[in-house]
């Protein structure tokens, strides 16, 4: 057969997804796992007057998990472990809330990023929490140059982590998009960061807004990551409900269920229109989506 351009072309895309779907890198014992979908959303995207309120209409609604922001944490142990003894909901992951920055080219910022995040880190081993997620450094936030930031972030990281696993819980490393930091931009660098520190609590997530701008493939992103992702951010194009635009997170959902994805996906985004209607249409959407996820 002659091979012209295209037809070249084709094979290899036919290969690559070959090597994808077959997926010598996605591990027996993840393919073993069958993976569940988990739905958790952000406190704040929820209406209600209080926490016991908001987990009642999650409930209803059909959410599994609630996620907390990290600021103020230890002032809310109380109250948020009597909301989840008077629920079937579990909280999923703590997102951010400590200060300074752990890639901050000043170490007085990053000694005051590490204090505080093991504040929160305490409390949320207590709550129970998947973990705690951060951002080494935000566009604005650190001088270093990619080379130093990463060797400043991966000599911290050791201690803090074994910090997180002696509180029962785990280091989240965010990839954001380049609009917000430029240093870890993609699944595949979060989880070389991971490999890197080889401490079972430093771990790192997704979040399928920032991939869609970043990753080329939803699926292959989380394949990349599979060993270290465990938890999942979820919004729509312009980062709105997931079903308020024309997102597809199916492709990304194959990818979860081929690596045995065990953990959450929560809401992190803006609502168009009235959030009593329109929260649980997105509920039913991401259901639908799962379910269309197809694994070859
Ligand atoms: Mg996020």
């Amino acid at each position: 057969m002659k091979m012209d351009r295209r037809t070249l072309l084709l094979s290899g895309v036919a290969a690559g997804a070959a090597i994808a779907l077959d997926a010598p890198g996605v591990s027996a014992a993840a393919r073993k796992t069958k993976a569940v979908q988990k739905i958790s959303s952000q406190e704040g995207i929820i209406p209600g007057k209080d926490l016991p309120e908001k987990l009642a209409k999650m409930e209803k609604w059909g959410f599994d998990g609630f996620e907390v922001g990290g600021g103020g944490l230890a002032d809310r142990v109380d109250e948020i472990k009597k909301a989840v003894a008077n629920s079937p909901l579990k909280l999923s992951a703590i997102c951010a809330g400590f200060q300074g920055a752990l890639a901050s080219d000043d170490e007085q910022e990053r000694k005051k990023c590490v204090r505080t995040m093991k504040e929160i880190l305490s409390a949320a081993g207590e709550l129970g929490s998947t973990g705690l997620i951060y951002v080494p450094a935000f566009n604005g936030q650190t001088k270093l140059n990619h080379v130093d930031a990463r060797k400043v972030i991966v000599d911290q990281l050791p201690d803090l982590a074994d910090y997180a696993q002696k509180a029962g819980t785990r280091l989240l490393l965010e990839p954001l998009n380049r609009g917000e930091t430029w240093l870890i931009r993609q699944c595949a660098d979060a989880a070389a960061i991971c490999r890197d520190v080889n401490h079972p609590a430093c771990c790192c997530m997704g979040d399928m807004y920032h991939m869609y701008i970043e990753e080329p493939n939803d699926l292959g992103a989380f394949i990349s990551a599979r060993d270290y992702i465990h938890h999942v951010h979820l919004a729509s194009i312009k980062r709105n409900l997931p079903h308020q635009d024309n997102r597809d997170f199916r492709n990304g959902f194959a990818g979860l269920k081929l690596i045995g994805y065990q953990d959450f996906m929560s809401l992190e985004c803006g609502v168009i229109g009235d959030r009593e209607v329109e929260i649980p249409k997105t509920v039913k959407f991401l259901r639908k989506q799962w379910a269309e996820a197809e694994v070859a």
